[in-house]
């Protein structure tokens, strides 16, 4: 049952920020860096401020960017390993870097911590109900209302209600300190497929700091959930096949499941915006999330400087986008033990940045044509075919019920 709701002036906010992980604190920061919102009410909730799993979050960008403070360490070289062979590739003028959510929230809470207009509440947030001057939030025992609400909730749930193809991206990653001087910091080892390649696409990923420090995770893209511990015994296997006698020691852990998937995206009205993951920012056929994180809060701050709404990130993207990611889904999920094959080709027979280009949604239709010709082909086009049939056959039924 919704409560009436609250007319105190104290628990009204111009903003109101569910979640305060990754996209609603890359967003609480622009908006008090804005010159027109930095003197708006922020509500920031979240259901825990000290239980944030903790993680790493990499991805590329050419030029110094705006989390610069934050890199930790940056590789303009990346390596591909099959079972025959090995690539190293050159990623410039791109950089590889790497930031740790600890240090992430650290620069938010001191920025949120000089803003007394923002109010940080630890609740589970239970209801959003939208009307039409504002949002009413409640809360087990809070109520509150916001002009604008933006959303990070989601739920693995959710995804078992998704039409198109689903994977999850699962993966294990240690933190490791090895006696021996055996990682090559050069390079970042983005996919080593060297294991089996049975229900789902496997590789290890191993990032080095320096020669005796690395994040190491081992990664599947698979139909269903593993037990954690299978992952746990594969990065143990694969450092044992890699670096024997190295002498490594484990210092710590970061583990986690992203979807792989065109997520639906919830629509409330304008007034409720959904972000993050749940605001579409997840590439589905990758799992990079934090460079879409930040172009998404971009816009938004965009729009709101214009008196626009602002919306979800697929909004902004091509149609072409979104079909790609669901073929190469579909293949995935059909035929997980070509990944290896296509990922590895996709590199070796490309340009390195047209190839980073295209996933991070910046290349052009020729490019992208000229990368589809050198993947396998006929198994790229049935599948294209398929979802076409797909999508129209969709279409057609939302069609009928509405
Ligand atoms: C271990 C790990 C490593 C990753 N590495 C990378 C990487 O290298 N590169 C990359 O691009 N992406 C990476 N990702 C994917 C993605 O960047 C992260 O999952 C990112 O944190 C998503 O941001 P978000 O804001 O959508 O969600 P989150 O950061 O998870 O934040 C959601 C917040 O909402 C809160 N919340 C949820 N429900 C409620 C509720 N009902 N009421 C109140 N609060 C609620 C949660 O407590 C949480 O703090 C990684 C993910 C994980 C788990």
């Amino acid at each position: 049952m919704m409560r009436s709701c609250s007319k105190s002036p104290e628990d009204h906010f111009d903003f109101a920020i569910v979640g305060a992980g990754l996209s609603g604190l890359m967003l609480v920061m622009a908006l008090l860096e804005n010159e027109k919102t930095s003197g708006s009410r922020i509500l920031l909730l979240d259901r825990s401020l000290d239980d944030y799993a903790p993680r790493t979050w990499c991805f590329w960008e050419k030029e110094e960017g705006r989390f610069e403070d934050l890199v930790e360490k940056k590789w303009q070289a990346a390596d591909f390993f099959s079972e025959q062979e090995q690539l190293r590739i050159d990623l410039r003028p791109y950089a590889y870097k790497m930031i740790s959510g600890q240090r992430f929230r650290d620069k938010a809470c001191a920025t949120i911590r000089r803003h007394p207009n923002v109010r940080w509440v630890q609740e589970m947030v239970e209801g959003l109900h939208p009307m039409s001057e504002l949002v009413s939030i409640s809360t087990a025992t809070e109520h509150f209302t916001a002009s604008l609400v933006f959303d990070s909730r989601w739920q693995l749930a959710a995804l078992e209600r998704e039409t198109g193809p689903v994977l999850y991206q699962q993966f294990e990653g240690w933190f490791i300190r090895s006696q021996q001087p055996v990682f090559d910091a050069v390079a970042a080892r983005l996919m080593d497929f060297r294991m089996e390649q049975k229900d789902a696409v496997a590789f290890c990923y191993l990032l080095p700091m320096d020669e005796r420090t690395a994040l190491v995770e081992y990664t599947l893209f698979t139909g269903s959930i593993r037990p954690q511990e299978s992952l746990e015994a594969a990065v143990a296997d694969y450092l044992g096949r890699q670096f024997p006698g190295a002498g490594i020691q484990v210092r710590s852990k970061e583990k986690g499941i992203i979807p792989m998937c065109d997520l639906s995206i919830t629509n409330e009205g304008p007034r409720v915006i959904p972000i993050g993951t749940a605001g579409g920012c997840t590439k589905p056929s990758s799992g990079y999330t934090f460079m879409f994180v930040q172009e998404h809060t971009e816009q938004m701050i965009a729009a709101l400087n214009k008196g626009e709404w602002p919306k979800d990130f697929p909004h902004s993207l091509p149609a072409r986008r979104g079909f790609y990611d669901r073929v190469l889904l579909r293949i995935l999920e059909k035929y997980p033990d070509k990944g290896a094959g296509i990922f590895f080709s996709l590199f070796k027979n490309n340009p390195a940045v047209t190839v980073l280009d295209f996933m991070r949604n910046a290349s052009t239709l020729q490019e992208e044509m000229a990368i589809f010709r050198r993947l396998p082909l006929f198994l790229f086009l049935k599948e294209a075919f398929r979802e076409m049939r797909a999508s129209v056959r969709h279409r057609k039924e939302i069609e009928t019920v509405v």
